[in-house]
């Protein structure tokens, strides 16, 4: 299976489908992770340190290898020079057409099984528009689902459900551990506690130890 996680700002990947990126991983799927920003905010909050911490992060999940040699020698597709590319997508007011244009550049060739991303009713106005214009590049292509992320929109109850060991669970917390900048009073998510909470409450829905939970955008069989 060819999985493709699209997420706005460094971070987002792996809070919302860290697990499944690593359960993937680990059974031999291609993933990809697409990040298009590497802060957040405006450009007074600008912090550098985070495109290292991303890339900490998805070392955790495919090896710590340098970066040109894992490429060559596996399928992920994550790629520095990509990052630099995006980097600054919505920091520098991208549109709409601009978001479309990157998300085709670096996914086009891929041709994806099953897309993750984030929902179209976030509140944060950078996840919206990068869910909406995800739904449109993979359209009558993908599969889609949307990320769950309760802290920006209460209401919504996932319908995908993907069941993970806790090996898979500490490999996300661990690839969250590597995103030190975000840790604040105020993040609640950021906290390991919190996040194993939530994978094992997603699992026992489902008689499994964990899981993370999803919303079907687009099913393509
Ligand atoms: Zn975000």
């Amino acid at each position: 299976m060819k999985l493709l996680v699209v997420g706005a700002h460094a971070d987002d990947t792996v809070l919302n489908a860290g697990g499944t990126m690593a359960k993937c991983i680990r059974r031999g799927d291609q993933v990809r992770d697409v990040t298009f920003s590497i802060h957040r905010g405006v450009s007074l909050n600008y912090k550098p340190e985070i495109k290292n911490e991303h890339e900490a992060a998805m070392s955790v999940f495919y090896g710590r290898e340098p970066w040109e040699i894992k490429a060559k020698n596996t399928n992920f597709s994550f790629r520095l020079e990509n990052f630099r590319a995006c980097g600054d997508a919505f920091e520098h007011g991208a549109s709409r057409a601009d978001l479309r244009r990157m998300l085709e550049e670096e996914c086009g060739g891929f041709e994806p099984d099953l897309v993750i991303s984030h929902s179209r009713l976030d509140s944060n106005q950078d996840h919206a528009a990068l869910a909406s214009e995800v739904r449109r590049v993979f359209k009558k292509k993908s599969t889609i689902y949307e990320f769950v992320f309760p802290w920006n929109h209460t209401g919504l109850w996932p319908n995908m459900f993907v069941e993970l060991s806790m090996i898979d669970v500490d490999d996300k917390i661990q690839a969250l551990r590597c995103y030190s900048s975000q840790e604040r009073p105020d993040h609640h998510y950021m906290k390991f506690d919190v996040q194993m909470a939530w994978a094992q409450s997603w699992g026992s829905l489902n008689g499994w130890e964990a899981a993370e939970a999803f919303i079907l955008q687009q099913g393509l069989f």
